[in-house]
């Protein structure tokens, strides 16, 4: 769901030039300006085009100017206004190698789209090229329940397998709220709400099956392989994992799964201070409680949560948490998580134990960012994402916060605080350059302060175009310099989505 709020404008673009100024709502980021790389030719997309028809069929190839539109960004902040120049949808791998072959050719980009719930600026075609739209490749193709394993295609989406996965008492709980495909949440190294106790898409994915910027198919754990273990060379599988459709197209995961726990607990318990609940929720998690969710909301997002979704929940800051296990298990996690909180002055415990009631919960912590644009009618908001060791946290919102009221800007604060991992929507109205600026220089206090805190500019959302700023700081002028050679050994023309995680050097 895509919501262009600049269409009153017909943008032209430049080549390898990023808009600057003349649009009021436009939101640019300086580092393509840099760059000297240039779109490709008109002839050259003809010829492609006619080419991919050859090989695709008309059908999975488009040059519409909404298809292409609605392709080139995701949900997060629009950064600039550069369209793909054409849309394809390959069927299978062998059909994402002829794409890769043809592109690279013609030394076209190649931009792998998943559902576009992504909040950098991932799918967005910085230089122009081929949007490669995966949803048509949407089969499971090996599932082993007892080994808790299974092998999806790009096109399955999260809330797809745990559909399939649900009938055999199994789930995928690598949960991003939004209902991402799960070759893009590899792409980006996804996590969400459950990965305090399943870990992120880091931890759970076995196998990735790739077409690289040339053509050729690699298995990064080997062909087949789906042990649980490997000391087998080098671990390709995590490169791609977090790879943000640089190096090559996923064109199949193989996933860890995993058997639903016998009872499921939700509960909400509220805080007079933000440091109250967070050092709940790190001395729950020292005495070794295996919680499987735990969720911080602020006041102000506790106000709109409530206001939107009808609910009558103190606005104070609050602790959503969950417990999974055996009944037995489940009561005596909730029991010593209740004493924590009632150490630190938390009020008395809400509890969902019904599954409707837990659902309504966790749809309300899910949904705070419509709610939130919802809440500011014509607004839009910069979606930050940092995460820090999890005894810096405390510092790092509450300063946070100090900086977001200073300025006046709405800032409703969430995370998931049992890995360190913060998030504001810093919320401005896209026709007054005044408020994206302050919310701009909110957001970059905040990563400065997660980096100063030894934290990381991007917990879960990855680098794309909006965090390129922060990369270097981050990885160190050595750490920077191994990444390229890597980008430069298996895509020499940075062909694979050039302009997102560093600038295009080709
Ligand atoms: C309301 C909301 C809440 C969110 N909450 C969270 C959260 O809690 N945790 C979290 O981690 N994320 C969250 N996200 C972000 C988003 O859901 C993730 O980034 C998701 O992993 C992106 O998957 P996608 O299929 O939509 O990928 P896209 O947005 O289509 O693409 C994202 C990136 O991955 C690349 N890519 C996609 N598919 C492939 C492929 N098959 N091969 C190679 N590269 C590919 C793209 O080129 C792009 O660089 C949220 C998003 C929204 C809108």
């Amino acid at each position: 769901m895509h919501c262009w709020f600049f269409t009153s404008q017909v943008f032209k673009s430049l080549p390898g030039k990023a808009l600057v100024g003349n649009s009021r709502n436009f939101h640019c980021i300086k580092p393509l300006l840099q760059s000297t790389r240039h779109r490709p030719l008109v002839e050259t997309i003809t010829t492609l085009r006619q080419n991919l028809i050859k090989s695709l069929g008309r059908d999975s190839v488009s040059d519409t100017e909404a298809i292409r539109k609605q392709h080139s960004r995701d949900e997060g902040v629009e950064r600039h206004n550069h369209l793909a120049d054409l849309v394809v949808w390959p069927k299978s791998t062998e059909e994402c190698s002829i794409i890769a072959s043809l592109c690279s050719e013609k030394k076209v980009p190649m931009i792998p789209f998943g559902t576009g719930t992504g909040l950098e600026s991932g799918v967005c075609a910085a230089y122009g090229g081929v949007s490669v739209d995966m949803s048509k490749m949407d089969q499971i193709v090996n599932f082993n329940p007892e080994d808790f394993d299974v092998t999806v295609q790009p096109g399955v989406t999260r809330k797809g397998l745990n559909h399939f996965l649900k009938d055999h008492g199994l789930w995928f709980p690598v949960d991003p709220g939004a209902d991402a495909s799960l070759c893009g949440m590899t792409a980006t190294s996804a996590s969400g709400t459950n990965a305090v106790r399943y870990g992120t898409m880091r931890e759970n994915v076995l196998n990735v099956e790739v077409v690289l910027a040339d053509g050729r198919v690699l298995h990064t754990a080997g062909e087949n392989r789906r042990s649980k273990k490997s000391s087998a060379g080098f671990n390709l599988t995590n490169l791609f994992v977090g790879s943000e459709g640089s190096l090559g197209f996923i064109t199949k995961a193989t996933l860890k799964i995993y058997g639903i726990p016998e009872m499921m607990l939700s509960a909400v318990c509220a805080f007079t201070t933000i440091k109250a609940a967070v050092d709940t929720c790190v001395q729950i998690l020292q005495s070794n409680i295996p919680i499987a969710r735990i969720e911080l909301m602020d006041d102000v997002a506790m106000d709109m949560c409530n206001n939107h979704n009808k609910l009558d929940y103190k606005v104070a800051p609050t602790l959503f948490l969950e417990f999974h296990g055996s009944e037995d298990s489940v009561k005596s996690q909730a029991k010593f998580a209740g004493e924590i909180a009632d150490y630190n002055g938390g009020s008395e415990f809400r509890w969902a134990y019904e599954s409707e009631e837990r659902n309504r919960l966790w749809k309300a912590r899910h949904d705070i960012y419509w709610t939130t644009l919802q809440s500011n009618p014509g607004c839009r908001a910069i979606i930050t994402d940092v995460c820090v060791p999890i005894t810096r946290l405390p510092d790092l919102i509450t300063q946070t916060k100090a900086d977001i009221q200073e300025s006046g800007i709405i800032g409703p604060c969430l995370g998931h605080v049992g890995d360190g991992n913060f998030h504001t929507f810093l919320v401005f109205n896209p026709n007054k350059p005044e408020e994206f600026k302050k919310a701009e220089t909110l957001a970059a206090r905040m990563t400065k302060r997660a980096l100063d805190l030894n934290g990381t500019c991007t917990g879960e959302h990855g680098i794309g175009i909006g965090k390129m700023n922060y990369l270097e700081k981050e990885m160190g002028p050595v750490g920077i310099e191994m990444m390229k050679s890597i980008k430069k050994t298996l895509d020499p023309h940075w062909l694979m989505n050039p302009g997102k995680i560093f600038l295009s050097e080709y």
